[in-house]
């Protein structure tokens, strides 16, 4: 088989032929998706003892990246459904009901979907939930309201979180797997926003109901410090980096046309190009530090539960958010009326509306609010190294 990154290279051409019309028509990037089950790319992140790649979360980044730089939605659906996938390869090896879903997903390309917003105050508070699952015997079932989930209607699978049963407290939560024929999604909101719109999250009420081998044996609270939270904050970070990236490149592709046109002049977006690459480096170099912290954390080096370890994984996420936006907004500075018209070869319109997603994407100012709480007894790691 060829690498990782080569396979994403040709979906990447696949996305970037009808990125336009999703976005447009704020559809499901249909043809995208076709071409990841063509090429494995949906079971890369799994072991290889369950018929998956193993690769490492620096690869699997990596195709985020690439698949973004082409179309952010395709991206970020690439991303969620990695995040979904990377709570398995953590938390399910301990249970035979997730090592043979993991199999599942090699073995017919499933496609993974996220439930975890919640309406009713919830909103992107992670670690509460209102919605509680019912266990009779060895079934249990589960309703949540004002489900936000993207591709909701074209994933195979949804994994959902709830408290651990009626009696437990808002943050006393689990999460279980439903297989798309364990579940229904009446809809209640239809996707219809500014960028990301071929994400289709859709609002919807859920209802479910399965073996209660399907709900993971870790708490959430484990789940969300150990494996999701960080995982998510990179890859979403990766999505980030993929479309702003894809803004500078059309943005130094102007200029450079410029200077061939006026040979003897600097053209004046030029200044900004190499500013605009500047905060991009920042970017990467946010996100690859991250990555190398996670991975020296699951061997042991630091507690994936610890504040300073929270704080930084958190800070990766509105670090990268903040930063898209700028890039972008440079992008169009330098090109001007032609970035701003959505019809030439230099329109950043669409990763501007993507990119806006990202502060917003789980609120920063409740990330913010979230680390206010920690820094108040934690120190940072004054040393440049450590
Ligand atoms: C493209 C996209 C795809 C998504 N896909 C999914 C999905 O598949 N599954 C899923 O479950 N969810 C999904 N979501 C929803 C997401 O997880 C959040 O629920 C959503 O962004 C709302 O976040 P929020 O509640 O933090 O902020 P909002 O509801 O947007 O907050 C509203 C305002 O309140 C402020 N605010 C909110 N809370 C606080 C706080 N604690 N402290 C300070 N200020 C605060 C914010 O600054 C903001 O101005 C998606 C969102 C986007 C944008």
């Amino acid at each position: 088989m060829t690498s990782l990154q080569d396979r994403a290279a040709l979906v990447a051409a696949v996305a970037a032929q009808y990125t336009e019309q999703v976005d447009r028509d704020g559809r499901f990037p249909t043809e995208a998706l076709r071409a990841m089950k063509e090429h494995r790319l949906l079971s890369a992140f799994i072991p290889k003892e369950f018929g998956g790649e193993g690769a490492a979360l620096a690869d699997i980044a990596d195709v985020v990246s690439i698949l973004s730089q082409s179309c952010g939605s395709t991206g970020m659906v690439y991303a969620m459904h990695q995040i979904k996938t990377s709570s398995l390869v953590t938390h399910g090896g301990a249970s035979a009901w997730h090592r043979a879903f993991m199999e599942r997903i090699c073995d017919e390309q499933l496609l993974l979907g996220s439930a975890t917003t919640e309406g009713g105050g919830i909103g992107g508070n992670l670690r509460n939930s209102i919605c509680a699952v019912e266990r009779k015997g060895e079934r249990f079932s589960l309703e949540k309201v004002g489900a936000l989930i993207s591709y909701g209607i074209q994933s195979d699978a949804i994994l959902i979180t709830a408290r651990s049963g009626p009696d437990a407290p808002p943050s006393d939560q689990v999460m279980a797997v439903f297989t798309k024929d364990q579940y229904t999604l009446e809809q209640t909101m239809k996707w219809d926003a500014l960028g990301m719109r071929g994400t289709c999250s859709d609002g919807f009420t859920f209802r479910g109901e399965g073996d209660a081998a399907q709900i993971f044996p870790n708490d959430f609270g484990d789940i969300a410090a150990k494996s999701m939270l960080p995982i998510c904050h990179i890859l979403w970070s990766a999505v980030w980096y993929g479309v702003a990236y894809a803004a500078f490149a059309r943005a130094q592709n102007f200029v450079r046309a410029e200077a061939r046109r006026t040979p003897n002049v600097v053209p004046p977006g030029a200044l900004r190009v190499a500013e605009a690459a500047n905060m991009l480096q920042l970017m990467k170099s946010n996100t690859t530090a991250a990555i190398h912290r996670f991975e020296k954390a699951e061997q042991g080096g630091e507690d994936l539960g610890s504040v300073g370890f929270i704080v930084a994984m958190n800070n990766v996420k509105i670090g990268a958010s903040r930063m898209a936006c700028d890039v972008i907004n440079h992008a169009m500075l330098i090109t001007g009326i032609n970035g701003y018209r959505n019809d030439t070869p230099y329109s950043v319109g669409r990763h501007m509306r993507d990119a806006m997603s990202a502060p917003i994407m789980i609120s920063n100012d409740r990330i913010f609010g979230n680390m206010s709480n920690l820094l108040l007894m934690h120190r940072i790691e004054p040393s440049l190294v450590a």
